[in-house]
């Protein structure tokens, strides 16, 4: 056991990790940081992911972090360019000396009586344990399960003779060229996938039981590329960055004012960019509303490409059962394929599967109030960074992480040791904390914390509304508690 002390533990080293460790460097220049990293590299999801074609599907203006401008051409950028950029970020800011690689945080103790967190730590890698003490404890260790991937239990799915494969684990050596592949799912993966495998499968099939909404943007930003040609590099991402911060909250906003407008604008967009006949309704006419789930973005419409090219094409429909050479669909087609892919989600995870006991009682997340989306009711020194569900994730990482800075910083002024925000009364409302209606999300809410229906326990969702709050807002309100030393 050690018996290390750090002043700051941050646990993840993916985009919002190395992220909260600049702020953390640059406005709280005294303090001692550690970051734990249960696997043995930087970038989290854009090192995890694998699959051909994995890429951002919000542009890398707003999911590039405010202090450093993401300076390539394209704005929808691949997964390996973004891995590089967090470690870029990393390596100029002295940030990977900071992180204990192979360090899996298992449980977090909060004591009062020593106003400090003691955190369990499996080495991944040795299965040694350790312990390291903190005083506050900043969660950056996004919203899903890294283990498994989510599938269904598919029906005879032990039947099937081909290659099955979940994008999460994508074997390194797996060969498609001018083979049968079916890409089961319909969300940012599969509309990922598609055209990528498209380029040497012998054919791609998208196999949905229903659609959802898809958008093809540029993958390059015409304005971001004269700003970058004529203004300085920070005033053109600022610039740039708050023209599509601007963008996709009016398009959301429009979205949930008027739904069947923009549902009617969205399909005479992909019907514009397909065959004459194709049948838009069946295969890209969801029956949600926009934004009840996150919409796909296509890059230059690649997707519609492919598909009028005819090297991919969509099924909707529904799995009766696996079979040796494919699939058996509800209306009797079977599809066969040599190679099956599982784009069917994540399961989510929150604080990255850490147990967390405070004075010896165990945190059950669903029965907590997110303070500011981004603290935990009656749970003292602890944040989270968890982004936008409407937007790019780092536009409110970068916020939470420039708050937590200003709540330490208000801590050390007044001599606070503990902050906790206090529990709503048991009569408060409380409902879901995220209101999409994608899979992941519904299948999680049970074990998810809830909101409140007024800020500071309201979540917005909202950059403009954060920044007020998070940047500019009061440190002390009723809902927070701070105590001097014990
Ligand atoms: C395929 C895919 C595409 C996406 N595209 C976009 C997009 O275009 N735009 C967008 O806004 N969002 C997107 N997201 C969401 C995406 O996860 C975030 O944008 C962002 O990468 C999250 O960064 P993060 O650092 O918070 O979490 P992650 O990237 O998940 O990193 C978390 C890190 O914490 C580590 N960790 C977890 N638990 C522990 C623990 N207990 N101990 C130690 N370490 C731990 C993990 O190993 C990991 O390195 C996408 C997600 C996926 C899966």
């Amino acid at each position: 056991m050690s018996n290390e002390h750090v002043d700051a533990l941050i646990i993840g080293g993916g985009l919002s990790g190395v992220g909260a460790a600049c702020h953390l460097r640059e406005r709280c220049p005294g303090k001692s940081i550690a970051i734990l990293e249960s696997r043995d590299a930087i970038g989290g999801t854009w090192d995890l992911f694998r699959y051909p074609g994995i890429r951002s599907d919000s542009d890398m203006f707003t999911l590039g972090y405010s202090f450093k401008p993401w300076e390539e051409a394209k704005a929808i950028a691949d997964g390996p360019s973004i891995r590089t950029y967090i470690r870029e970020t990393a390596r100029e800011r002295g940030i990977d000396e900071l992180i204990r690689f192979n360090h899996r945080g298992t449980r977090a103790e909060w004591s009062s009586d020593d106003q400090r967190w003691t955190v369990d730590i499996l080495r991944t890698d040795t299965e040694e344990t350790t312990q390291i003490t903190a005083d506050f404890v900043f969660a950056c260790t996004g919203y899903y399960d890294y283990d498994k991937g989510y599938s269904p239990e598919f029906p005879g799915v032990e039947r099937f003779e081909g290659d099955l494969v979940h994008p999460q684990h994508w074997p390194e050596d797996l060969d498609y060229t001018g083979k049968r592949v079916l890409v089961i799912g319909s969300g940012a993966t599969a509309v990922t996938l598609v055209p990528a495998m498209a380029g040497s499968a012998g054919h791609v099939t998208m196999l949905q039981r229903s659609p959802s909404y898809v958008l093809a943007l540029p993958g390059q930003d015409a304005i971001a590329d004269l700003a970058r040609k004529r203004l300085p590099k920070k005033l053109a991402y600022a610039l740039v960055r708050w023209k599509n911060v601007l963008i996709t909250t009016a398009f959301f906003q429009l979205s949930r004012r008027r739904p069947r407008f923009v549902k009617r604008m969205i399909r005479s967009a992909v019907k514009r960019r397909l065959p004459e006949g194709y049948d838009v309704d069946k295969h890209f006419t969801p029956r949600y509303d926009p934004w009840d789930q996150r919409m796909c973005l296509v890059p230059d419409g690649d997707l519609f490409r492919v598909l009028r090219e005819g090297r991919a094409s969509v099924v909707t429909d529904t799995i009766e059962t696996f079979t040796e050479k494919g699939v058996k669909l509800a209306s009797g087609q079977e599809l066969e394929a040599d190679v099956v892919v599982t784009a069917t989600g994540l399961n989510m995870l929150l604080l990255g599967g850490m147990t967390v006991v405070v004075d010896g009682h165990e945190v059950v997340a669903s029965e907590h109030v997110a303070y500011k989306g981004m603290m935990l009711s009656s749970v003292p020194n602890m944040a989270m960074a968890l982004g936008y569900t409407n937007a790019s994730w780092t536009l409110k990482c970068d916020l939470v992480s420039e708050y937590v800075c200003r709540l330490i910083n208000h801590m050390d002024a007044n001599g606070y040791k503990q902050v906790t925000p206090v529990e709503p009364h048991a009569s408060a409302p409380r409902e879901p904390i995220i209101d999409l209606k994608s899979g992941y999300v519904l299948r999680s809410l049970d074990d998810l914390p809830k909101q409140g229906a007024d800020v500071p326990w309201r979540l917005h969702q909202n950059y403009a509304r954060d920044i007020r709050m998070l940047r500019r807002g009061d440190i002390e309100d009723e809902s927070i508690s701070f105590s001097r030393a014990a």
